[in-house]
């Protein structure tokens, strides 16, 4: 007993969980391929590229799911707070600004100094990181790697990994699984696996579910050149990304909400839902926050916007000045702020220390649409029972938008908040089945198997309105 983890529903209990002897080893493991990488990355060269990169990578994919697995294996489905304000790397302590630099450090190289990274200079072989990726490259689409193609890996293996835990750890909820499944498909088949395939084949290639204004390079000349000169495919392509635009993407945000791309379908989402979940609840939920988050991302928006229109300005009249505006300083400017230091470095590599939307939240236009047509033009709205609401706090502290949930569950008002991604995590974590995730007068599958069981219970005479 005495050796027992020290477990507790209770935020307060100051004892983070230790790790067990499994997780001893898989920390082991994983730390093992980890290494592998990094002194990859430092120079240092292996005889057999293929072995080692298949080394490290299943040492990492072993290491991760041995961790979860026996992580979760003893508890009930759900978050536990055991430790969450207490633990270094969830309550931005040391390890936190460790990780959070480390991957900071990551995206200014990928973006900015490839070089390092090894990505050969004109035409040169690849070294390093970059270079020994190339067997896989060579493998899936007959080329060398570039920092994109290793980027992609790693991003494709972060979500299918952090993906399984997510599952079993949310697995007594039939919501955050198939949602899981979903963004694990399109980053695997849409995201990484089509476009590849398509280059092998000497195809234009797209991640077809990356739509205007998050692809903000759609409009641009070169890619439109490329995708009409790519014959019916390309064309299809062409057709498909002002499809998506126009007609898809605002049928499907009535229906359901900004939810289906943002929670289901798209790559920023799904890493923010799986690597970034033990992240979620640094969210700042302060009105001032919001105050912010308006600003910044209805600016990026207005941005993206004006960007767009000098580019397709430029396409259409050759012109690239108008006023005192040029089209390709205007892209160049936004493709270095937003597309590489908003999105990428502050994006991902601030998760350990502003939780896991960062970018979603304060930057992507995307979403600004989208919180537009959800705000005013949708049939989504979190509905809530205030009654049973006992101002515990779990919805406001894990929602990842950074949405004080308690807020309106008090007052039993409905949510219809722009920056909603309907996750669900709050109808996740609420003990007493306050909230609810609705289209119109359709229950989505929200409910919990503890819900259900409250429900039927006689002795405890618990009645939830259904
Ligand atoms: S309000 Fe609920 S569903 Fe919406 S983002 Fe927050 S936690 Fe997710
Ligand atoms: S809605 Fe549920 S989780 Fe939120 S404060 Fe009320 S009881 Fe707690």
């Amino acid at each position: 007993m005495m050796n027992q983890p020290v477990k507790s529903l209770s935020f307060a209990n100051p004892h983070p969980p230790f790790l067990t002897g499994v997780q001893k080893i898989a920390t082991g493991i994983g730390s093992i391929g980890l290494l592998i990488l990094f002194v990859v990355t430092f120079g240092v060269q292996f005889e057999n590229r293929v072995l080692w990169l298949w080394i490290s990578l299943g040492a990492v994919t072993i290491g991760i799911l041995l961790y979860t697995w026996d992580q979760y294996r003893h508890e009930a489905g759900g978050i536990h707070h055991h430790g969450t304000w207490f633990s270094s790397i969830t309550n931005r302590g040391t390890i936190a600004w460790i990780i959070g630099v480390m991957l900071t450090g990551f995206y200014v190289l990928l973006y900015f100094f490839p070089g390092l990274l090894g990505l050969g200079e004109e035409g040169g072989e690849n070294t390093g990181l970059v270079g020994f990726f190339d067997p896989l490259s060579q493998w899936i689409k007959k080329e060398p790697a570039s920092q994109w193609f290793v980027y992609g890996v790693f991003y494709t293996l972060a979500i299918l990994l952090f993906g399984v835990k997510f599952i079993l750890k949310y697995r007594h909820n039939r919501y955050q699984i198939l949602r899981t499944i979903s963004v694990m498909f399109f980053q695997l088949g849409f995201a990484f696996l089509i476009p590849e395939i398509l280059m092998r084949l000497n195809q234009p290639s797209m991640d077809l579910k990356n739509m205007w204004p998050l692809n903000y390079t759609f409009f641009f000349d070169w890619n439109i050149d490329r995708l009409i000169e790519g014959g019916n495919l390309g064309m299809f392509m062409l057709v498909w990304g002002i499809v998506l635009i126009v007609l898809v993407s605002p049928a499907l945000t009535f229906f359901y909400g900004k939810r289906w791309y943002c929670s289901w379908v798209c790559g920023c989402g799904g890493l923010a839902e799986t690597a970034g979940d033990p992240f979620r609840h640094l969210s700042d939920n302060s009105l001032r926050a919001w105050k912010i988050e308006r600003w910044l991302v209805h600016g990026v928006l207005v941005f993206a916007v004006i960007m767009t229109a000098l580019v397709l300005y430029t396409f259409f009249s050759g012109n690239s000045r108008l006023l005192f505006l040029d089209s390709y300083y205007v892209r160049a400017i936004y493709g270095f702020l937003i597309g590489a230091i908003f999105s990428g470095v502050v994006g991902v590599g601030f998760y350990p220390l502003m939780g896991s939307r960062v970018w979603c939240r304060y930057g992507c236009p995307m979403a600004a649409i989208l919180g537009i047509q959800q705000r005013f033009f949708s049939r989504f709205r979190i509905t809530t029972n205030g009654g049973q609401c006992i101002s515990c706090g779990n919805c406001s502290v894990y929602c990842e938008m950074g949405i004080d949930v308690r807020h309106y569950a008090q007052r039993g008002q409905n949510i219809v908040r722009a920056s909603c991604v309907g996750c669900g995590i709050c109808a996740a974590v609420c003990p007493r089945g306050v909230l609810r995730l609705e289209n119109g007068s359709v229950d989505i599958f929200t409910r919990t198997k503890e819900l259900k069981t409250l429900m039927i219970d006689p002795e405890e005479g618990i009645r939830i309105e259904s």
